[in-house]
């Protein structure tokens, strides 16, 4: 579904020069909820992006299905991205003056054809009772907890039926409670065919998944599959 293959990143910026990535190879199949773990810097962030297609590698390649994207125009990869691929942030990134349902509207806003408005509202409400929220919906952020809010995210990333989401510290804000009731939803985004890459810093939820990648320096130093129990196996 993702593959990265030989990749490196470098940030320039006038005289300096940040290595965040090297010699990166990842292969991410389909249907595979995967947590990425490691220290601050190490380059979770910068692997998300790459394969969020937000960013691209100063070398190597990343593929999706087995398509590589390096050479892609921006239109193409904004159009890949808004069809392929749902967000979750740690901050939620929702729109304060938007009620729930406008804010899980917004990825239909960005495609093409028969997003009426009415259909749109259609299946943000559906995003919504995914998440367990219809009874939410014309409240604003401001009136949710922060469980709640990522719940919105969540359905916001969800709304456009992409294949692949990525989670930057979705559980990150948020107390243990709020934090698994997260976690169950992705579980089950996971069991409806979703592939799931989460960054995090809690083993916790990172052992709730089904294989842990960790980061060290901006490589992989280890890559293990995880059991239903959330043990080694
Ligand atoms: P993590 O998410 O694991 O904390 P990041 O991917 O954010 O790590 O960062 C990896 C390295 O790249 C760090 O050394 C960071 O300072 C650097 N870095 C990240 N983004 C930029 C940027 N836009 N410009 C310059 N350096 C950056
Ligand atoms: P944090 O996890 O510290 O809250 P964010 O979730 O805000 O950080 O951002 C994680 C990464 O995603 C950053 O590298 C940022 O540039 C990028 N990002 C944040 N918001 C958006 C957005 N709305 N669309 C695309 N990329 C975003």
């Amino acid at each position: 579904m993702i593959t990265l293959k030989n990749i490196e990143k470098v940030y320039r910026t006038s005289s300096i020069e940040t290595l965040a990535l090297t010699r990166l190879n990842l292969h991410i199949q389909a249907g595979e909820f995967i947590s990425i773990m490691g220290p601050s810097g190490c380059g979770k962030s910068t692997l998300l992006n790459l394969m969020g297609l937000l960013d691209a590698p100063s070398q190597g390649q990343v593929e999706i299905s087995g398509q590589a994207v390096t050479q892609y125009r921006d239109k193409e990869l904004a159009r890949l991205r808004n069809q392929r691929i749902g967000f979750i942030f740690q901050s939620f990134h929702l729109i304060n003056d938007l009620s729930v349902l406008d804010n899980v509207e917004i990825p239909l806003l960005y495609r093409k054809g028969d997003a009426t408005g009415a259909s749109r509202r259609q299946l943000a409400g559906e995003a919504l009772e995914r998440v367990g929220l219809s009874n939410r919906m014309k409240h604003f952020p401001s009136q949710l907890s922060g469980g709640q809010k990522q719940r919105v995210a969540i359905a916001r990333a969800i709304v456009g039926r992409p294949d692949i989401i990525l989670a930057d510290e979705p559980t990150g804000n948020l107390d243990s409670a709020m934090g698994t009731e997260i976690m169950n939803i992705l579980q089950q985004l996971k069991a409806d065919g979703s592939t799931i890459v989460m960054v995090t810093h809690d083993e916790t939820m990172a052992k709730r998944t089904q294989r842990l990648v960790r980061l060290f320096d901006g490589a992989v130093v280890g890559d293990s599959v995880l059991g239903s129990e959330g043990k080694k196996v």
